[in-house]
């Protein structure tokens, strides 16, 4: 079964259920079709900690990552919502990614 993990931007969460998020994921669909014969674990759904917390500097951001690690997460998927009306990715959540994929967790951009 793969582990899946989703991140988003803190300033959604304002608006934001994550039922979208989670309905593509149950349903396997848009970022989530690729599943579409595999057994998932939705197994972390987290936000960023703002944009003055980078990811190798907040104490908190830091832990969220290794926790990320420590519970097996093999792919995290980053919400829409991490990106401007440009469609360039927040520099936050592009940083936490890379170190992600540093540590061999895939990342997928895009959950619906
Ligand atoms: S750091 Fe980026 S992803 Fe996080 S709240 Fe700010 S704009 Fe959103």
């Amino acid at each position: 079964m793969k582990k899946i993990a989703m991140m988003n931007c803190l300033k959604s969460n304002r608006v934001c259920t994550g039922a979208a998020c989670l309905n593509a994921f149950n349903a396997r669909t848009v970022g989530f079709e690729r599943y579409r014969d595999e057994e998932l674990e939705l197994v972390a759904l987290m936000w960023c900690n703002g944009c003055d917390a980078e990811a190798d500097e907040d104490s908190g951001m830091i832990e969220k990552l290794e926790r990320l690690q420590s519970i097996g997460t093999q792919v995290l998927h980053i919400g829409k919502c991490t990106k401007n009306k440009a469609g360039e990715e927040c520099p936050i959540i592009s940083k936490a990614a890379d170190i992600l994929e540093r540590q061999g967790i895939q990342i997928v951009r895009g959950t619906h």
